[in-house]
């Protein structure tokens, strides 16, 4: 298959980088769904502490592709790059559920056949071209498609983020909502100057802080709302963060950076220290409605 070798969706996940190891994999597999029909399931759930205070997201795990949509006519290389996932993400995603003891839901497909990270309706759900790359398995998609891929993959993942949520906030505690993404260091032939990008809308209860402790040390440049702009209407924070009035934060990490074993140590020392250390901020722990820069907000 078409498909880094060691991002196994079907046949059982490689190690884990970082401290949670085994134990966690176990947990992971545990929770995670049976597979449909031969194919992979499309979330799997860390169930961590409900009453930790974060909930933790990766939308953008891996890079596999159900066996229904073969390679969606792509080829090895373009599978591996990050049009089709967000490297090293996931791990960093796991060890920090692991180092914090927070629940974590992390996607099990491709990006390129659905992206979680929008909206329902946002014309980028499917992509047609991703970094002037066709991809040809999306070009015929029709509503017929778009649909039976939101039910199969999209709503499976969104409904596990909301579930757990809910049994977060079951225990008494908001927790604050914290996506892992990563991102390519050179973009269109320029070379990307931040380490790390902290991406928000309107709620600074999260991002501020984070950014500014981030920026603390003096040893990094930091984003804000850099390498992305974090207000769009109908993404993945907006759907379950700011629609409820959570706490939220969209980290992304250069993917050099997070390529090997030491370097997902590095940043979960990093996010593990800063996240604990706001576990306490005045707000942190309330439901408040801060909008959206991108137009009026329907709470839920
Ligand atoms: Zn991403």
């Amino acid at each position: 298959m078409a498909r880094r070798r060691d991002a196994v969706c079907d046949a059982g996940h490689p190690p884990m980088a970082g401290r949670s190891g085994a134990d966690y994999h176990r947990r992971v597999m545990d929770m995670t769904p049976p597979a449909d029909a031969g194919n992979p399931p499309p979330f799997e759930i860390v169930p961590g502490d409900p009453a930790r205070g974060i909930v933790l997201t990766c939308d953008h795990a891996e890079n596999c592709l159900p066996a229904r949509y073969g390679t969606l006519g792509l080829g090895p290389e373009a599978l591996a790059r990050h049009i089709a996932w967000d490297p090293g993400a996931r791990a960093v995603t796991l060890a920090l559920a692991g180092r914090l003891g927070a629940p974590a839901v992390l996607s099990r497909f491709s990006r390129l056949l659905i992206d979680p990270n929008r909206g329902r309706d946002d014309p980028t759900l499917v992509m047609r071209i991703s970094d002037r790359a066709p991809i040809p398995g999306n070009l015929a998609v029709d509503e017929t498609e778009r649909a039976a891929r939101i039910a199969r993959y999209y709503a499976p993942y969104d409904d596990a983020i909301a579930r757990t949520i809910d049994g977060a906030l079951a225990t008494g505690t908001v927790p604050a909502i914290v996506a892992i993404h990563s991102f390519t260091p050179v973009w269109r032939g320029r070379g990307r100057p931040w380490q790390v990008g902290v991406l928000w809308d309107a709620d600074p209860r999260l991002a501020v802080p984070l950014i500014d402790a981030l920026r603390s040390p003096g040893d990094l440049v930091v984003g804000d709302n850099e390498p992305y702009d974090g207000a769009l209407a109908g993404d993945a924070l907006y759907r379950h963060a700011t629609r409820r009035g959570l706490p939220h934060a969209l980290v992304e990490l250069r993917q050099d950076l997070i390529a090997d074993d030491a370097g997902v140590e590095d940043w979960t020392d990093r996010l593990a220290a800063i996240l604990t250390a706001l576990d306490d901020r005045p707000g942190i722990r309330e439901i408040r409605h801060f909008g959206s820069r991108t137009g009026p907000v329907s709470p839920i």
